[in-house]
């Protein structure tokens, strides 16, 4: 699904919380690159809200028939769902899921006293299924038999006017366009948007059959082919299923200006340039900005996938869980400004520990962690002399692996990592040690064994318990792990560090690995005891790249040379914002696009600055003439490498000829400002905006001529 290019799936049942392994199914659509949501009445919720969280759930639906919840609570047959709800739904937020309550039309629901409900439940938002009139099944929103949701013409144009109106109440996923489309289809209207089923959007059944949709008669085919079954793009406007028919008004300017793209790659203009000057691709973009919110929701996730793939016959299979043991306040000592503890609990959750709890005098971290881990995460277990009991309270199942750590151990994500592999296919113990400090991380591979260790770990210099003589060690990078004390962290940050430099990234290029980070890492040391975030320290390299721009802008040699200087500095310290996001446990998606948008504002800013410095030191017009054709062609590039890059995933890029792979790695490559303040020394910086200005259209046409290669030799195997 991900190679034809789907990137959110959304599980829905029946009861998808009855599957046995959805955490499973869910962590492997994670990691095959996939945003993950999932439809379900809440019944099962608050216990599997942490592992499906943990497993990579970005978007729950709760379904909800009424205004109120004791008509809600009739209607599903099951007393005392809207406590589960509420419980359900508090996890959620707190997890980072986005919760949208998932509401069929139909005649119990009252418009009006709606958005109380919602609110009051933790709702962020509601998403509304229009009744459906020409479909024989059974659910809520189909049927024209239910009397439930059998409305007249006039009664549902009211019942949209109403969404319209909750708007104001309550964010609602249903766009305005999209609601107006359904309104003027039942009002006898022409409908503006053709269905994106089969082309965008797909129903996969229960048999992995793939269908363009719930409502068609016929399945496309079965998934494992759908790689060669054909986009179905023939216009159909049938139904009203909310999620194709206001799917089909968001994705219109997205098909719109791909269609756009794809002519202008291949030298094509006409129809699909046209479209992007009606009047739907304004609608679609206007319905898109509506949605903002929702899409800023879905980006908050973290983008790690909690599982490794399913392996067929795997499902059964559990990941370890995590037991952190708090004798003593230790676990408070700040590593990097973050108390231990709270380190080791977002890293495990990292490495897919799951379920994960606190054990002992868990009330000394409780505020550390409150905005992390719900109450039952912490069983408080005294002096120590109680811990079988606490383990008990654990309820953890025969036979589940366990991780057991100390509180103010410290680990690298590396490290956290390598257990959760080791633990889930390796030896069935292991211990990782730190000779030096001679308190190591310990995992066991059966609950049964946790009383004797725990007891053992409880108190400091007791020797490990037998259980684990034949235990196999393992041993992270750089003397990690190693243990904080009352003195501090000064050690445990000296490794941590030395495990940061030790790793080379592997798109790093020969002056990145060789000059810049040494010196970006010698910033982030002294940086990272300071208040400074690691967005903080994007937003101030892009200010130092700006500067650059502009002196560069003022014309002149010194002015050029220092602004040449400045964006240097810029590019050293680029590395800077991810080694102190990696040592503070900052890294998000936010942050990986921010820096991505601040590289190209500067790289825009130091091209136009050398343009328009040689234009002020010159009054030669065909500096200008430079920068438009240099602006040209990095559309041009931006347009080629969208199409034949960008839409590649990793694993087809790595397939893909010398030469794709080449262009792809230039593209990251920011070793040219090195060429930047050489050609300023010089004083020739003119010899590098027209190289430049022409270089973009060489680019283009080489991965252009590489893209058609690649295609014609794939179409015509030997
Ligand atoms: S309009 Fe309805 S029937 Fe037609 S493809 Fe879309 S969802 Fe299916």
């Amino acid at each position: 699904m991900h190679r034809r290019g789907i990137r959110h799936l959304t599980f829905q049942g029946g009861e998808p919380l009855l599957h046995p392994a959805i955490e499973l199914v869910i962590s492997d659509a994670r990691s095959a690159g996939m945003r993950v949501g999932l439809i379900t009445n809440g019944w099962l919720l608050p216990q599997h809200v942490e592992p499906m969280a943990n497993a990579g759930l970005g978007l729950l639906f709760v379904s909800i028939d009424s205004h109120s919840m004791d008509e809600h609570e009739r209607n599903r047959g099951l007393p005392g769902l809207g406590a589960r709800i509420r419980e359900g739904l508090a996890g959620a937020r707190r997890l980072g899921i986005t919760t949208l309550a998932s509401v069929a039309v139909n005649r119990l629901v009252d418009f009006e006293r709606l958005p109380s409900l919602l609110l009051d439940l933790g709702f962020e938002g509601v998403n509304f299924s229009y009744p459906r009139r020409n479909e024989g099944s059974s659910p809520l929103a189909f049927g024209v038999e239910n009397p439930l949701t059998d409305y007249s013409d006039a009664e549902l144009v009211a019942v949209f006017e109403a969404i319209k109106a909750m708007k104001r109440r309550v964010p609602v996923v249903n766009p305005w366009a999209g609601v107006e489309e359904m309104e003027r289809r039942v009002r006898g209207e022409d409908e503006r948007f053709f269905c994106v089923g089969g082309y965008k959007y797909f129903c996969l059944d229960w048999n992995l059959d793939i269908w363009r949709c719930e409502a068609w008669p016929e399945p496309l085919g079965s998934v494992f082919d759908l790689d060669h079954i054909p986009d179905q793009r023939d216009p159909c406007r049938a139904c009203m299923i909310s999620c194709y028919r206001d799917g089909s008004v968001l994705m219109h300017a997205g098909i719109v200006m791909d269609d756009a793209a794809t002519a202008l790659a291949n030298v094509k203009a006409g129809g699909a340039i046209s479209r992007l000057f009606r009047r739907t691709f304004y609608i679609s973009l206007a319905a898109d900005a509506e949605q903002l919110w929702l899409i800023a929701r879905l980006r908050r996730r973290p983008s790690r996938p909690s599982f490794p793939p399913l392996v067929p016959g795997s499902v059964k299979r559990r990941s370890p869980a995590c037991i952190i043991l708090v004798p003593d306040e230790r676990g408070l000592v700040p590593v990097f400004g973050i108390p231990a503890v709270r380190r080791l609990v977002i890293l495990a959750r990292r490495a897919n520990l799951a379920p994960l709890r606190l054990l002992g005098r868990v009330d000394l971290v409780r505020d550390v962690l409150g905005d992390l881990l719900c109450s039952d995460a912490f069983v408080q277990a005294g002096d120590g002399s109680d811990l079988g009991e606490g383990v008990r309270e654990l309820g953890l199942a025969p036979g589940t692996k366990v991780v057991v750590i100390k509180a103010n151990q410290v680990i690298d994500q590396t490290l956290a990592d390598l257990v959760t592999g080791t633990l889930e296919q390796g030896p069935s113990r292991c211990i990782a040690e730190d000779k030096g400090a001679g308190d190591g991380l310990l995992y066991l591979s059966d609950v049964d064994e946790l009383g004797p260790l725990l007891s053992a770990l409880w108190l400091d210099g007791s020797a490990p318990p037998p259980v684990l003589s034949n235990a196999e060690p393992m041993r992270g990078s750089c003397g990690l792990p190693c243990t904080v004390d009352e003195r501090g962290a000064k050690a445990c940050e000296r490794r941590l560090f030395a495990s940061l430099a030790s790793r080379v990234k592997s798109d790093d290029s020969f002056l990145s690995r060789h000059v810049n980070r040494h010196i970006s890492r010698f910033v982030s040391k002294r940086i990272v005891h300071t208040p400074l975030t690691a967005n903080h320290i994007t937003l101030i390299n892009g200010a130092i790249g700006l500067a650059g721009g502009f002196f560069l802008s003022l014309g002149g040699y010194w002015q050029g040379l220092i602004g040449a200087l400045l964006f240097l500095l810029c590019v050293i310290m680029d590395g800077a914002d991810g080694e102190v996001a990696r040592l503070k446990l900052q890294e998000s998606s936010f942050g990986q696009s921010l820096d991505y948008a601040v590289d190209n504002v500067v790289h825009v800013a130091v091209f136009a600055g050398i343009a328009i410095g040689l234009y002020r030191g010159t009054h030669n017009g065909l500096y200008l003439l430079a920068l438009l054709l240099l602006l040209a062609g990095f559309g041009l590039c931006a347009l080629v490498v969208y199409r034949h890059i960008l839409k590649r995933t990793p694993d087809e890029l790595k397939r893909s000829p010398l030469a794709i792979r080449l262009m792809a790695t230039l593209l990251t490559n920011r070793d040219f400002a090195y060429l930047v303040l050489a050609f300023a020394v010089i004083g020739r910086l003119n010899w590098f905006l027209w190289a430049t200005a022409l270089g973009t259209y060489l680019f283009a046409a080489v991965l252009w001529l590489a893209a058609i290669s690649d295609r014609s030799s794939s179409s015509h195997p030997a």
